[in-house]
């Protein structure tokens, strides 16, 4: 799936910035969480602005 609007990939990039993945279990939190849903492991880290491969 390519997402050719510029807009809607910003928003993609931008969602995919604020959230937090456990370092415990890789579970995918919101933003603003204290601790992982999954496991309340308080070892959250913010996810990376890597984009790998593709280039915007
Ligand atoms: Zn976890």
């Amino acid at each position: 799936m390519a997402l050719s609007d510029p807009v809607k990939q910003k928003i993609v990039l931008q969602r995919a910035l604020n959230k937090l993945v456990c370092r415990k279990c890789g579970a995918i939190n919101p933003p603003g969480a204290e601790k992982c849903r999954r496991c309340k492991s308080r070892n959250l880290r913010p996810k990376k602005a890597e984009l790998k491969g593709k280039r915007a």
